[in-house]
């Protein structure tokens, strides 16, 4: 089969691994720098140009999309679907999964185990606020954030108060959270695959630190999940109507709650830490369900 990687640098951990797990099983692989596509858009003939090139004959699209390029990256994702040929995650999932606000809603609708989670516009009933999550301490989210970054911990009703404002004043859009103090500033990575968990790690923040994030110091070890944190990382994935998803749970006193679900997740941390071949997963499921026009949105998102 010709795949296809959209990936805006070839040399990067994740997409080599894809590379080499896809050439391995006799696959031909292009990386393609989704920021040099472009494309036409005229009735009944969707096309993607690369580099000068008219871009057919590709079987399947492995999505490597970066926070940064969000909406262009969709959008290619989106005219590949147009043309039947199928995505691995598609656009309309992975725009979703972007959204945390929007994720959290999905997912609650569904029974999901969350942290309690408030989210508003207005500024004028904070302390109300403040108060339906449970009161300080509690975690405060830029809603773009990425790599643990705008994510920070009101230890009391003032900071809370201040931070929220301060965030507000910039004009962020920002979510307050319940604190999960019992998760001791370790959360677990699930790699999801179709409907299996195919690898799973615990990642523990650095000392001091209650982000788990490995940019931020945190360190990673294989871990054994709970058949109630397995099906919650699948149902999650699912519902987000992901394919391949990195969920990140926590484990709470009432249950595993997840924190995000991750639509590129990175394959370096979890692969070194488990010693699982995560690309070749990736790369049967793809051999399994890759037919022309099997996406079920077909670009209509
Ligand atoms: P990002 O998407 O920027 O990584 P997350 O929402 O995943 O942001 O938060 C980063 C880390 O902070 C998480 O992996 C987790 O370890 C910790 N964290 C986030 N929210 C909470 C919370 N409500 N309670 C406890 N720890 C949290």
């Amino acid at each position: 089969m010709n795949i296809a990687i959209l990936s805006r640098n070839k040399d990067l951990y994740s997409t080599r691994r894809l590379v080499e797990a896809a050439e391995k099983r006799g696959h031909t692989v292009r990386v393609i720098d989704t920021l040099r596509c472009y494309m036409t858009i005229a009735s009944q003939r969707p096309t993607i140009h690369y580099k000068g090139e008219k871009l057919s004959n590709i079987g399947a699209v492995i999505p490597r999309i970066g926070a940064s390029i969000t909406f262009f990256g969709t959008a290619v994702v989106r005219q590949f679907e147009m043309m039947s040929v199928y995505c691995l995650n598609e656009s309309v999932a992975i725009s979703r999964s972007r959204d945390k606000l929007r994720s959290l809603q999905l997912l609650s609708r569904r029974g999901i185990g969350l942290p309690v989670t408030g989210f508003a516009h207005s500024t004028r009933f904070t302390n109300d606020l403040i108060h339906q999550v449970g009161g300080a301490p509690l975690v405060v989210k830029l809603l773009e954030g990425t790599q643990g970054i705008g994510v920070v911990l009101a230890e009391n009703q003032q900071a809370a108060e201040s931070i929220i404002e301060a965030f507000r004043g910039l004009k962020a859009q920002i979510l307050v959270q319940e604190f999960i103090k019992e998760a001791k500033g370790a959360d677990l990575r699930c790699l999801v695959v179709g409907d299996k968990v195919v690898a799973s790690m615990k990642r523990q923040g650095g000392e001091g630190e209650f982000r788990s994030n490995i940019h931020r110091g945190g360190s990673a070890s294989s871990i054994r999940l709970t058949p109630e944190e397995r099906s919650t990382a699948v149902r999650s994935a699912k519902i987000m109507g992901l394919n391949v998803a990195g969920v990140d749970i926590l484990r709470s006193n009432h249950g595993p709650v997840v924190m995000e679900v991750n639509s590129s997740p990175g394959l370096e941390g979890i692969e070194k830490s488990t010693g699982k071949d995560v690309a070749e997963a990736i790369v049967v499921f793809i051999e399994k369900k890759a037919q022309p026009g099997k996406n079920r949105t077909r670009g209509k998102g």
